[in-house]
C-alpha cells in the first residue's frame, strides 16, 4: 500500500503514520523527522533547513524534494509506504506525482486527519519528543506523560520541547499550514483519493477509523 498522511502540526499523523506502517508493514518517511535529523547531525541540508524549521516556516520545496528524490533512488526504492509531512504544497505534490509515475508507482490513499486549531495548540504546547533520531517518541504533559518528568520512557534520553511547539510559533505553523494546505487538500479531494479522517479521540479509536476508511467498501 503507498499513502500519504497530511493534517495540521499536532495532529497525531507522526503517530498514526508509525502505527500504520508496524501493522501494514509501510515504509515511514517524515520529512520533520528527516529534517530535525540532519540539523542535528549540521549535514548541508541541515544547515539550509535550520531557520525553518525553527521558525515554523516550510522549508522550501527544492530542498525538501531532493531529500525525497534521494529516499526512492537505487534499488533499495520504498515500493510500499506511508509519507507524513510531505508533500506539503502544490509543488511538492506535483514532484512526488512525477517521481512516482516515473518508478510506475501510483497512490492508494490520501489520509487528511482533521484536527481544529484550538485542540492543535493544545496538544502542541504540552507536546514533548525524545531528540534520539531512533526513537523519535513523542509525550504530552498531561495527555500522555511520561513514568518520569521529561525523560523518556523507551530510551531514557532527556526529553524536550520543541523551539516550533513553543506558542508564538504554532501560531505561525497553524497560518502556514491553512495557507498552503487547504489547497493541496481540495487536489487530492478532486482527484478522489483523499480519505477524511476526524483527528480527535483516543490514539486506537483514530486508528480504527482509517483503517475502515482504507477498505475497499
Ligand atoms: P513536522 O514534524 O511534520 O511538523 O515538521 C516540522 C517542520 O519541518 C515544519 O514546520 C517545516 O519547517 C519542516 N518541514 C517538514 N516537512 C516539510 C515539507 N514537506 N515541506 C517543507 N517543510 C517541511
Amino acid at each position: 500500500m503507498r499513502l500519504i498522511i497530511i493534517g495540521p502540526p499536532g495532529s497525531g499523523k507522526g503517530t498514526q503514520a508509525k502505527r500504520l506502517s508496524e501493522r501494514l508493514s509501510l515504509r515511514h518517511f517524515s520529512t520533520g523527522d528527516i529534517l530535525r535529523e540532519a540539523i542535528q547531525k549540521q549535514t548541508p541540508e541541515g544547515r539550509s533547513a535550520s531557520s525553518y524549521v525553527s521558525s515554523g516556516r516550510l522549508v522550501p520545496d527544492e530542498l525538501v524534494n531532493e531529500i525525497i528524490r534521494a529516499l526512492f533512488r537505487g534499488k533499495d526504492s520504498p515500493k510500499q509506504f506511508i509519507m507524513d509531512g510531505y508533500p506539503r504544497t502544490i509543488a511538492q505534490a506535483s514532484f512526488f506525482d512525477q517521481l512516482l509515475r516515473e518508478q510506475g508507482l501510483d497512490l492508494d490513499g490520501v489520509i487528511f486527519l482533521e484536527v481544529p486549531d484550538e485542540e492543535v495548540t493544545r496538544r502542541l504546547s504540552g507536546r514533548r519528543i525524545c531528540p534520539n533520531a531512533t526513537c523519535a517518541a513523542s509525550y504530552h504533559i498531561t495527555l500522555k506523560p511520561p513514568r518520569q518528568t521529561d525523560v523518556c520512557d523507551l530510551c531514557g534520553t532527556r526529553l524536550v520541547h520543541r523551539d516550533d511547539d513553543k506558542p508564538e510559533t504554532i501560531a505561525k505553523r497553524l497560518q502556514i499550514y491553512h495557507a498552503v494546505y487547504d489547497e493541496l487538500v481540495e487536489q487530492y479531494r478532486r482527484c478522489g483519493l483523499l480519505k477524511e479522517i476526524p483527528g480527535v479521540g483516543a490514539i486506537e479509536t483514530v486508528y480504527d477509523r482509517i483503517v475502515k476508511a482504507l477498505k475497499p467498501c
